[in-house]
């Protein structure tokens, strides 16, 4: 039989069942996870959800109560067995990254760069410099540079030694948002030149979205979902996946026959029992607005189900899109719907409302 190079070839990086316990409560439960160089795994959570924790287990700072992390195939540390972090040849990039002030851009992008000869040192040095666009400051001194400025010099720092895997941790959130896009498009592309494994810990969906090629998501220690970031978005695993990256709106049901009723119409719930409650989920652009014309409601159709009736209770202007709440006659409950542009309907207005049936997620509660 032969095997493919699939097969054949170990992760880079591979985290075998983790579990990390402070003070009898564990922070990180039964964590594992794969990737392969040229990847970029973002850790996505709330506050407090393990993934800091997670990437300092890796970067071998901290212990892991069980587990194994392995790396191309190889085991750098379970329980008992420990390659010190010096050695994994990993780098790393943190929010509060310091450049030694006393040296120069030049000294503090060649610090790490033990292996080699003066020249092929400086070479690699010129290469990283330029490849983020600050060969200019080469001799500079740390305090001349600006934010953004010293972000890109300690990203060079941290590539100059070919790390096979490189661990950041909200690396981005000191910048200012104007920076922000162009550094992290800058920082992606440089590290998929050098095909380094990368586990990007974050809070921010969007930052996810734009940085990752797998999102794992997290949640009080565990990871939830892991999947490509169109993946987790338009599959979520649950309605906590759904409400991380949106603004969501819920309405409640009962199943019977493998559907659940609702004034807009029955969806459809496989192999949910009768009597199980039910939530249906769906994001405020996938409700959708008419205008009343005489009281009379729009025809259904099988994509958006039955019009329901809903009053105008406020309308904000976002910028890019406009939000407007609706109140409806089914459980007491508020929808939100956002629309492109400006769309500011007064409060009393009634409008038809039809949901995008097949952007709904139906849950058991
Ligand atoms: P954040 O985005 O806020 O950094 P996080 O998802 O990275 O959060 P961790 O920093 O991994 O979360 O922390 C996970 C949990 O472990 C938190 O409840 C935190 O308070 C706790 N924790 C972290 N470090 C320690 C420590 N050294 N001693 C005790 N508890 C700790």
């Amino acid at each position: 039989m032969t095997e493919t190079l699939e097969q054949t070839v170990p992760p880079r990086l591979e985290i075998r069942n983790l579990v990390r316990y402070y003070e009898g409560r564990v922070v990180v439960d039964d964590v594992s996870l794969q990737v392969q160089a040229g990847e970029v795994t973002c850790l996505l959570g709330p506050s407090g959800c393990g993934k800091s924790t997670t990437l300092r287990m890796i970067a071998g700072v901290e212990m892991q109560d069980s587990g194994e992390i392995h790396v191309d195939g190889k085991l750098i540390c379970d329980t008992v067995f420990r390659v010190p972090p010096e050695r994994r040849q990993i780098g790393l990039m943190f929010q509060d990254f310091a450049l030694f002030p006393h040296l120069s851009v030049a000294d503090n992008v060649s610090f790490g760069l033990t292996k080699g000869t003066k020249d092929e040192k400086r070479k690699r040095v010129s290469e990283l410099l330029e490849r983020v666009s600050m060969s200019h400051y080469i001799d500079s001194y740390p305090h001349e540079l600006s934010g953004g400025e010293q972000q890109r010099v300690a990203l060079a720092r941290a590539l100059a030694p070919r790390p096979r895997i490189m661990l950041m941790d909200e690396p981005f959130s000191g910048l200012d948002n104007r920076l922000r896009d162009g550094i992290r498009d800058e920082t992606l592309s440089l590290l998929k030149e050098e095909d380094t494994a990368v586990v990007l810990v974050t809070h921010e969906p969007e930052e996810a979205m734009r940085m990752a090629d797998r999102i794992a998501l997290m949640r009080r220690g565990k990871i939830v979902q892991i999947g490509a970031p169109y993946n987790v978005y338009t599959r979520p695993a649950d309605k906590g996946a759904v409400s991380f990256f949106s603004d969501i709106n819920v309405l409640r049901s009962k199943v019977n026959g493998a559907l659940a009723q609702t004034p807009f119409g029955a969806f459809l719930a496989p192999g949910v029992p009768d009597g199980t409650e039910v939530e249906i989920v769906f994001r405020p652009q996938h409700l959708k607005m008419d205008f009343d014309r005489n009281g009379q409601s729009p025809d259904p159709s099988p994509s958006t189900g039955v019009p329901v009736r809903g009053v105008v209770e406020r309308a904000r202007f976002l910028g890019h899109e406009s939000l407007v709440e609706f109140r409806v006659d089914y459980g007491d409950s508020v929808l939100k719907a956002t629309v492109p542009n400006v769309f500011l309907p007064n409060p009393g207005r009634v409008m038809w409302l039809t949901i995008r049936r097949d952007r709904c997620f139906v849950f058991p509660v």
